[in-house]
């Protein structure tokens, strides 16, 4: 200190900030030591500990398969046999460049948007869902930011940690993340070719806790299935009982190929128990990143000052694009011709089971939507198969991955695998399961 003139305090002050970051240490007697590699404890007390940060936090990390998929969608020629998205071959070039060219005159504001979202695209959601036979005001409609955050903000602003979903098994994987990760119980109730086995649910509830039930009434994800008629009317008919709100996920709804679905469950909704959510992800395209809820006032104004929290409200451009989109009848047109293609796509995939799986599975032809969902017959370990099929570039999606216990099960896609690849990717395919038996 004295040496370079400073003064003893501040040398007291530097050494015992030392001691404190462990990098030297004083002793009685023995004087003052360094201990350790003072550079990189320098560092490290620098550094944050981001590995114990990353394991806090409210999500969960992906199972390692999703992690997988969502990683190779993006790598040069892998064949994605198990995609749920529309090929980009399918996308409306056409119409999206007249919709592009209106938009200067179109937009009217691109400030932030009020907490429910554009109403101009709140009033058109609303007239395009008299056809389904519901019947809204724009005040029953949130905007949200693809159709997952309506489940997000469902958990997050409705239910306590630990409040139970049923939902039907197998579901879809996001849906069941997104409920996951917010603290509730997932139930899975069992469903067949009719839909979830609702009265398998009494059993489970204890009666007092809060609880909802998430369906995908129609052409579910994965199985494709569509819940008839007379399920819907028991589904409802036991939930208004039994007072179990309902969340139904209408994503594919629009994608039937032989004929119109059922109407959702809530065209029979009076008295607001159904929280009825869409999206443009599956009919159109996933980028916009635009969906929907309708439920009861109450419950949308919630929902709509949660997510001004959480985002200050969904990409105002993409919901002025998407109001261009559905004001005219440029929609259902272009949803004909997305139908034709479909069934083309369906039919080619279908002709390409016959041929390959006819001794190794069983399927139900799908009547809409972009899925066929595979039941192997022998014993196999469908995760084994997603590995091997990924070693010969086809990315699939097994079963385990919407319910562990599917572990003989995979979900194909028609809608993105190119269609002159299907026949060839199919027949890959069968080779690599004959390979994957368990003996
Ligand atoms: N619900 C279901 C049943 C889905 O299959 C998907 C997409 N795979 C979504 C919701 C997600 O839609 P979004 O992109 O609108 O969040």
């Amino acid at each position: 200190a004295r040496i370079f003139g400073v003064n003893r305090s501040t040398v007291v002050m530097a050494l015992q900030e030392l001691e404190s970051f462990g990098i030297i240490k004083g002793e009685v007697g023995k004087g003052t030591q360094v201990i350790s590699n003072t550079w990189s404890l320098l560092m490290s007390a620098s550094t944050p500990d981001w590995s114990q940060y990353l394991r806090s936090g409210l999500f969960k990390e992906n199972i390692p398969t999703i992690r997988m998929i969502n990683k190779m969608e993006f790598e040069e020629g892998i064949l994605r046999l198990g995609t749920g998205e529309l090929s980009p071959r399918l996308y409306p070039d056409q119409m999206m460049e007249k919709v592009f060219s209106r938009l200067p005159h179109a937009i009217s504001s691109l400030n932030y948007v009020e907490p429910l979202g554009l109403l101009e695209l709140r009033e058109v959601i609303c007239e395009k869902l008299k056809q389904k036979g519901i019947h809204c005001k724009p005040t029953n409609v949130l905007i949200t930011s693809g159709s997952l955050q309506a489940l997000q903000l469902i958990s997050v602003s409705m239910l306590h940690q630990g409040s139970s979903i049923f939902t039907e098994a197998p579901s879809y994987i996001k849906s069941l993340q997104v409920f996951q990760s917010a603290g509730m119980r997932l139930l899975g109730v069992p469903m067949d070719r009719e839909g979830i086995q609702y009265w398998k649910i009494a059993s489970e509830r204890t009666g007092r806790e809060e609880a909802l039930l998430y369906t995908i009434p129609t052409f579910h994800n994965p199985t494709g299935y569509v819940m008839s008629p007379r399920r819907r009317k028991e589904l409802f008919n036991f939930c208004t009982d039994t007072r179990l709100p309902i969340i139904e996920d209408d994503a594919y709804g629009d994608l039937w190929i032989d004929e119109a679905p059922p109407l959702p469950l809530k065209s029979m909704d009076k008295n607001g128990m159904i929280l009825y959510v869409g999206t443009i992800s599956k009919s159109l395209f996933p980028g916009l990143r635009v969906g929907w809820m309708v439920g009861s006032e109450s419950v949308v104004d919630r929902l709509g000052d949660v997510k001004m929290q959480m985002d200050y409200g969904a990409s105002s451009v993409s919901q002025w694009i998407l109001k261009e989109i559905l004001s005219s009848d440029v929609y259902d047109r272009y949803m004909n011709t997305t139908r034709s293609a479909l069934k083309k796509r369906r039919d080619t995939m279908l002709t390409a089971l016959e041929t390959y799986f006819r001794e190794l599975a069983d399927w139900e032809t799908p009547k809409g939507g972009f899925y066929i969902w595979l039941t192997l017959r022998n014993h196999i370990s469908v995760d084994k198969l997603f590995r091997q099929a990924l070693q010969e570039k086809i990315l699939l999606n097994p079963g385990s991955i919407y319910d562990f216990k599917r572990s003989n099960t995979l979900r194909l896609s028609y809608a993105y695998v190119d269609e002159d690849k299907m026949m060839v990717s199919v027949g890959r395919l069968a080779a690599i399961v004959a390979t994957c038996s368990i003996e």
